[in-house]
C-alpha cells in the first residue's frame, strides 16, 4: 500500500479545524494509501489521536506569523520518520476535502519535483501582481518579470526526497533572513515561491483551496472553512497579524 504523510499544524486556537480536517481526509483523500498524520499542537488532546496514524509532536503556541514562519523547521526536526513514506505533503488547518482525490490529480506521477497549488486570489493575475518578495535582502526575493504562477502555503507536496529538499532549503531560507531581521512579505509562502523558481511543478488548480469567501470558477476539492466563523469565540485573531503595509515598510527599511 502507498504510503502518505500528512504535515498538519494546529497551535493555539486552530486546534478547533483538526477534526473536520482529519475527518475528511480519511473520507476522501487518497483512497487506499496509507495516511499518517503529523500534528504539531499545543493541545493535550486533539481527534482520534489513540489511532496509531495520529503523531502528535508537542509545539508551544507561538505568536503571529510563527506558528506558520517557521513550519520549515518543525517540519525539519522529523525529517527522520518523513524520509520513510514515498509522499509527504502539508495541508493548512482550515482545509476540509470535500471529494474523493485520485492519485492521478492530486501526486507528482508526472516526474514533476513537487506539487503546489495556485492561489485562489491570483490565479488570474499576470506576475507583475504576485506578492513576491521584493526586498532584495531576502532569500525569498524574486525579481520582477521571474515566476509563472503565484502558489499558495496552504497546500504542497511531493515526493518525500523531494519535498524534504524543499524542507531543508526553505528552513536555511528562513534561518538566513532571521539572522539579518527579515521576515519575508508572506512568510513560508514567500520561501515557497522562491523554491519553485525554474522547478518542473504540478500545479493543483485553486478548487483545491477553495475560498469560503468567495466563489471561484473552479471544481471545489478542497474548501478552505472561514477561519473567522471558528476562530471568532476566541478573541481577536486578526489583530495579531501584521498587515500588508507594515510588510511593505519594513521591506523599504531592510534594503541593503
Ligand atoms: N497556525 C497555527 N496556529 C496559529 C496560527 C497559524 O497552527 O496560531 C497554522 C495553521 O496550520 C494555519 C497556518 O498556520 O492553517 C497558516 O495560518 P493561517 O491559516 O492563519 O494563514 P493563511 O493561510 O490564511 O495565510
Amino acid at each position: 500500500m502507498p504510503t502518505i504523510a500528512i504535515l498538519y499544524i494546529c497551535t493555539g486556537k486552530y486546534e478547533v479545524f483538526w477534526k473536520n480536517f482529519y475527518e475528511s481526509a480519511e473520507q476522501f483523500l487518497l483512497p487506499g494509501y496509507r495516511k499518517q498524520y503529523f500534528v504539531f499542537t499545543d493541545a493535550d488532546h486533539i481527534y482520534n489521536d489513540t489511532s496509531s496514524s495520529v503523531h502528535k509532536i508537542y509545539q508551544e503556541p507561538l505568536p503571529w506569523p510563527y506558528p506558520t514562519l517557521y513550519r520549515f523547521r518543525f517540519f525539519k526536526s522529523i525529517e527522520k520518520e518523513l524520509a520513510a513514506f514515498e509522499y509527504v505533503y502539508f495541508f493548512n488547518s482550515n482545509i476540509k476535502v470535500t471529494r474523493p482525490v485520485l492519485p492521478e490529480e492530486f501526486l507528482p506521477l508526472n516526474n514533476e519535483e513537487l506539487v503546489v497549488t495556485q492561489h485562489p486570489y491570483f490565479w488570474n493575475k499576470t506576475n507583475d501582481k504576485f506578492t513576491y518578495e521584493r526586498n532584495p535582502a531576502s532569500a525569498a526575493y524574486v525579481p520582477m518579470g521571474d515566476g509563472s504562477i503565484y502558489a499558495a502555503g496552504g497546500l504542497n507536496g511531493g515526493t518525500a526526497k523531494n519535498y524534504l529538499s524543499l524542507i531543508n532549503t526553505c528552513n536555511d531560507y528562513t534561518e538566513q533572513d532571521l539572522q539579518n531581521n527579515i521576515i519575508a512579505l508572506w512568510h513560508d509562502e514567500s520561501y515557497l515561491n522562491r523554491y519553485i523558481i525554474g522547478r518542473k511543478v504540478k500545479v493543483l488548480h485553486p478548487g483545491f483551496l477553495y475560498p469560503a469567501e468567495t466563489t471561484i470558477p473552479f471544481e471545489k476539492v478542497m474548501h478552505l472553512e472561514r477561519k473567522q466563523d471558528f476562530l471568532k469565540g476566541f478573541g481577536k485573531y486578526t489583530a495579531e497579524k501584521k498587515k500588508p503595509w507594515y510588510h511593505f515598510f519594513t521591506s523599504l527599511f531592510n534594503k541593503n
